[in-house]
């Protein structure tokens, strides 16, 4: 492909992804398709001869797309949005094209000192404590990762060799392998699944402290488990805090868990991976009370900013203790200005050498939309997740099982675990909106998480309309099955009289 097929290509994937974006609603939210779908229509080989970039881009209309689950739709409920925006877009496919590696300054300067400039943007948009800029003097700092979950492992692996060169000086006699064998980590039994795969991936054992009745995790039982703990010989090591757990968007109490680890030299982080936009806007000051005492934070910008995946915010108070604890070197790796203070080598913050230019499409997002813009997608969620409150609120069928957080609503049908779990299967055949269910203290319950690209209050109407006449039918449906019951038992019964009567009459006519 020369130059101007490219063009010819890439405008006509522009054209497709915006009549796609433009046109979303069209589509059921999920996809009509079995497993294995496209690996009937495939040929088993890669063509042996180049195809027609025309002929491609048919195929990912007729074989690609009805296998997508359209993430971007405002009928997608399930998990948390992972909205895009079309800046973003732009600045994904600029970033392809310069396709730099930039693991440290010298393999694309621009790469690291934009990532510099957009996380110092975005730690002051969020109203972050002054010691995780950048242009602060001291070691703290931020870094885009992946994942949220990346930045959980490198804040868990970081803490981890620090408390192992801790305790080797605390307690030479002990072996580093006896030290490694005692190291405890923490969090609660709400956090994301990703902080429980960190301790795996750590060997660092997570106890997951039960949350108290209202979901959330205090110092209270922070300390009560530690003392226990320490008492058995145990080092602890990191809480890993969340800002808006998975299931309900629940809000750990940072400020209780900070004097607990404050107390026990343990490294506080805080999974925001959903909540942490929320930062930005004055009604949510509280959600930011506490953090100017924690170890490290992060937030997915391909949550909550309009861009797109993989873009995870990280923030370091001491970025030292990670560069420390991860830097390997080699020579070809060596550049001149290496050690430069104000300029960090990326590449000893992060888990892989190679590194994308996310930062890009996080200025081009930053510029197109400015910081008011921002802001308006987080209060558009809040009010649309309001609408949707209103609605269960209003229906004397439903109940709401937790408070009603930024963009999430947590509800069920009245009734035993079975009606919504039905009512969940309705409407994943429906296929229609899509949602997902999460389960505490025995209740089942249906996640509405506002999600895609540009949802509107029709959208939200437009599920609940789904919703609450699926359980309508779902209980109409229940009322006919006794009737129908009882049908069958009325023949059964004239059945059983109309043979006695048979059996009677031949008897008389026997006689
Ligand atoms: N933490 C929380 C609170 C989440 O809700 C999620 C995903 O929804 C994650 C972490 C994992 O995010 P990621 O897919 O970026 O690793």
């Amino acid at each position: 492909m020369d130059a101007k097929m490219f063009r010819e290509f890439g405008k006509a994937a522009v054209d497709f992804v915006a009549d796609y974006l433009e046109n979303i609603r069209d589509h059921d939210v999920l996809p009509s398709v079995e497993p294995g779908y496209m690996l009937q229509q495939m040929p088993k080989q890669m063509p042996e001869s180049p195809e027609d970039w025309k002929h491609i881009l048919s195929d990912i209309d007729r074989v690609i797309k009805p296998g997508i689950t359209h993430w971007q739709s405002p009928n997608m409920h399930a998990y948390y949005p992972t909205s895009v925006s079309y800046p973003s877009i732009v600045g994904e496919m600029l970033a392809s094209g310069f396709s730099v590696i930039g693991f440290s300054w010298i393999c694309s300067p621009a790469c690291t000192e934009l990532e510099v400039v957009v996380m110092d943007w975005l730690a002051k948009f969020l109203k972050l404590p002054a010691h995780f800029l950048h242009e602060t003097e001291g070691p703290g700092g931020g870094v885009i990762q992946g994942s949220a979950s990346e930045a959980v492992l490198v804040a868990v692996l970081a803490a981890r060799e620090q408390a192992v060169r801790r305790e080797r000086e605390r307690q030479p006699e002990l072996s580093e392998s006896d030290i490694r064998g005692k190291l405890i980590a923490y969090s609660s039994d709400q956090s994301n699944s990703c902080i429980e795969k960190a301790g795996v991936l750590a060997a660092m054992p997570i106890k997951l402290l039960p949350a108290s009745e209202d979901l959330v995790l205090r110092g209270a039982a922070l300390k009560a488990a530690i003392e226990r703990d320490v008492a058995a010989g145990l080092i602890p090591v990191i809480c890993v805090a969340t800002l808006g757990t998975t299931g309900t968007c629940a809000y750990d109490d940072i400020e209780s868990l900070a004097s607990v680890c404050e107390e026990h030299n343990v490294w506080l982080h805080v999974d925001a991976a959903y909540a942490g936009g929320a930062f930005a806007l004055d009604e949510c000051a509280d959600l930011r009370r506490g953090l100017d005492r924690v170890d490290s934070l992060n937030f997915n910008l391909h949550k909550f900013m309009l861009v797109n995946f993989d873009c995870a915010a990280m923030w370091l108070r001491d970025a030292n203790k990670v560069v420390d604890s991860f830097n390997v070197d080699r020579i070809y790796l060596k550049h001149k200005y290496e050690g430069c203070t104000q300029i960090p080598d990326f590449r000893h913050w992060q888990i892989p050498l190679g590194r994308r230019f996310r930062a890009l499409k996080v200025w081009i997002t930053f510029r197109t939309l400015g910081a008011e813009g921002l802001r308006a997608h987080v209060r558009k969620h809040i009010d649309l997740a309001a609408q949707f409150e209103n609605l269960v609120k209003a229906d004397s069928r439903f109940e709401l099982v937790a408070p009603r957080a930024l963009g999430l609503v947590c509800f069920r049908a009245k009734g035993d675990n079975e009606i919504t779990s039905q009512l969940l299967h309705r409407l994943m055949e429906r296929k229609k909106i899509y949602m997902v269910k999460a389960e505490h203290g025995g209740r089942q319950f249906l996640r509405f998480a506002v999600c895609g690209m540009d949802p509107k209050p029709a959208d939200i109407q437009f599920a609940w309309t789904e919703i609450e006449t699926q359980l309508t039918q779902l209980n109409l449906e229940a009322d006919q099955q006794p009737l129908e019951n009882r049908k069958a038992g009325e023949i059964a019964e004239l059945t059983q009289h109309l043979t006695g009567l048979q059996l009677q009459m031949d008897e008389t006519l026997q006689r």
